[in-house]
């Protein structure tokens, strides 16, 4: 019988897959399994109490980009489902173990006084009936706040199956509930995860929903003692490249998620190769290789070879996180961008592209729209431009309203002008990095203004800049990311 350090060991690391609550890694020291939910058992230590970075221990960002430290464990491993792409499926030969309510809590509250953590994502293997395995994570959330004064953050998997009144039971005492979608589509959970149904799953969706309106109705009218729902909403996961769906279609999926149950997150994860699916599979047999979409546009540019996404078995592992990377860029265009799902992808382009964020394919899609001027531009428009940011567009609103603009002044509010200088004019003029070339080149106070050869991979006169919205190839090929845009922040682009 393991005791609870070995239990936290084998209950982290079968927790590691689950993205839904947006982990990193934390300082790895197993060789730096990295990725998200990388399980760290602290130097020399198996885990437990006293070390550095306890096992389970990662990281979370908030909505407002703060990071978290979050115990992330499976309350089982022992499950009756059979997910083909899961370590912890039925017919998986690893080591089985549970907590129990009473060690989940001393285990919370130990690492919560200890500042390892400041809050719990709790999930679990389907050991017993659904209600009985979803009773027993609520046992853990309810003791934590009303036995033991925990007052940390607690996030709950709503096990599928689970009646409505064990969610309703489970959102009174967690601050967010997800439900793992894990798959686009009917039929690829048909085909790897037989035992589960998107219909029970969005039926857990709905009901969170229905719970939160409720909760938001009854609190509105003045019911302050009505008793809190959820209140950091809902969220979900999707596995990407364990199945043929293509960007288009799980995109789709997101947008219609957030608009009908309103959630928080879409969480993305790149598919981690199982020993059950050891190879990248194609549901129904048929291989996606959307090279033909962009080869017609793009043949011949370097490092380019009109394959967008390789699904051929013993894909790396790299080309899925560049595209788990890009579809969160979509994302977060639909959630702060104010796009809709189908301007970023359509049937004749139905993947994103691997060497551009998808801002900067939708602008080079549209050039006619550019240059955009930026003393006049509705926030909208601004919105649109790559290299501007949310916040950057907000603060080049209230400057305009305050005071002048200029190029320089545009950096400082984050505009990223390497990017941004081809489809922007200020006062009807481009960016003309070539006119100041030979004078600044060698001027450190000019490149520290981020205005200098330094900032730009090559200076460029303003006629060359104009010249560039009319040729979509070659912009496209100087504004690829050379690292696949994995350096990229999420946030602003
Ligand atoms: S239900 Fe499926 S995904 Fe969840 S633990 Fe069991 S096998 Fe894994």
């Amino acid at each position: 019988m393991p005791d609870i350090g070995e239990k936290l060991k084998i209950l982290a690391g079968a927790a590691k897959y689950d993205a839904s609550c947006a982990s990193s890694g934390s300082g790895s020291s197993d060789g730096g399994a990295a990725g998200k939910g990388a399980v760290t058992s602290g130097a020399g230590n198996s885990g437990g109490f006293g070390v550095k970075v306890p096992a389970g221990v990662c990281h979370s960002w908030t909505g407002d980009g703060r990071c978290v430290s979050l115990l992330k464990v499976l309350y089982s491993n022992v499950c009756r489902f059979d997910c083909a792409y899961c370590v912890n499926r039925a017919s998986a030969e690893t080591e089985r173990t549970s907590f129990t309510p009473d060690e989940l809590v001393s285990l919370t509250t130990e690492f919560y006084r200890r500042n390892y953590i400041e809050g719990l994502f709790l999930s679990s293997g389907i050991f017993a009936d659904p209600d009985i395995v979803m009773e027993k994570l609520t046992a853990v959330a309810k003791k934590l706040r009303s036995e033991s004064g925990y007052n940390g953050y607690i996030h709950l998997k709503i096990i599928p199956g689970s009646g409505e009144d064990k969610i309703r039971e489970a959102g009174r005492w967690a601050d967010r509930l997800s439900a793992n979608i894990e798959l686009p589509t009917e039929k690829s959970l048909g085909a790897l995860a037989p035992q589960k149904s998107g219909k029970v799953i969005f039926g857990a969706m709905n009901e969170i929903r229905q719970a939160t309106v409720e909760t938001e109705e009854d609190r509105r009218h003045s019911l302050k003692s009505a008793p809190n729902f959820a209140p950091a909403g809902q969220s979900t996961q999707l596995i990407v490249g364990a199945s043929a769906e293509d960007d288009r279609t799980i995109i789709g999926l997101s947008g219609a998620l957030y608009k009908k149950y309103d959630l928080r997150r879409v969480y993305y994860s790149a598919y981690t190769p199982v020993a059950s699916l050891p190879a990248y599979p194609a549901i129904g047999g048929t291989a996606v290789n959307s090279g033909a979409v962009n080869s017609a546009n793009d043949n011949g540019l370097p490092g380019f070879d009109g394959t967008v996404w390789d699904t051929s078995p013993g894909i790396s592992p790299r080309r899925l996180l560049v595209r788990e990377h890009r579809l969160y860029q979509a994302d977060w265009l639909m959630r702060f961008y104010h796009f809709q799902p189908d301007e970023i992808l359509n049937t004749g382009q139905p993947f994103l592209d691997s060497a551009v964020d998808p801002k900067t394919a939708w602008a080079l899609q549209h050039l006619d729209r550019f240059p955009i001027e930026i003393k006049r531009a509705p926030y909208e428009e601004l919105l649109r431009v790559p290299g501007v940011g949310a916040r950057s567009a907000r603060r080049i609103m209230e400057q305009r309203r305050s005071g002048s603009i200029s190029f320089d002044g545009l950096r400082r509010l984050g505009v990223v002008l390497k990017r941004a200088r081809y489809f922007i004019t200020l006062g009807g003029a481009f960016l003309d990095t070539a006119a100041n070339s030979n004078a600044e080149n060698n001027n450190a106070a000019f490149n520290s203004t981020g205005l200098g050869n330094a900032a730009y991979t090559n200076t460029m006169s303003s006629a060359g800049l104009r010249r560039a919205l009319d040729n979509p190839k070659r912009l496209r090929r100087i504004l690829a990311d050379e690292d696949d845009g994995l350096q990229l922040p999420l946030f602003d682009f």
